[in-house]
């Protein structure tokens, strides 16, 4: 079973849990992958939105995504693929994901970078910051839309 943390800002790992909302990752002191998730993020998410968010990183588990890439941190777009179809299996639609996936965009434009930039964070940054993230999260987007696009036709 895999472990699941809600982490509070106060714990070590809340920074790099927070640039990215949820990882599954392997604790430095300890052995199995467990989920960890940001509170703030969490928060931002209905219940649902929240199980497929863990769902998703449970289809990197199931895939053993970890050991593939050999680092906690996920970044190669098959990976995200794989792991979207396995929440959207487990969740019976892709509805739910595809809404985490937008709110985790707006997490990282308004709660993510312009905290950790602070100062510099201004309209020309938040325009590249736009563009990156759009160029990360379109490909699952747009892999989702269609997805419920198909389910809406059944
Ligand atoms: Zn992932």
């Amino acid at each position: 079973m895999l472990e699941i943390n809600i982490v509070d800002i106060e714990d070590p790992l809340h920074e790099i849990v927070r640039s990215g909302g949820a990882f599954l990752m392997v604790p430095v002191d300890g052995d199995d992958p467990a989920i960890f998730i940001c509170r703030r993020f969490a928060d931002a998410l209905t219940q649902d939105e929240l199980r497929a968010v863990v769902a998703h990183e449970e289809g990197h588990y199931v895939a053993d995504h970890l050991n593939a890439v050999g680092s906690g941190i996920h970044t190669n777009q098959e990976f995200e693929f794989a792991a979207d179809d396995y929440a959207v299996e487990k969740m019976g639609s892709a509805k739910d994901l595809l809404s985490a996936i937008y709110k985790t965009a707006e997490f990282t434009m308004n709660v993510v970078l312009p905290e950790t930039l602070g100062d510099d964070w201004d309209d020309e940054v938040r325009a590249v910051a736009r563009e990156l993230t759009d160029a990360v999260l379109n490909p699952r987007i747009d892999r989702l839309k269609a997805r419920l696009h198909s389910e809406s036709q059944t």
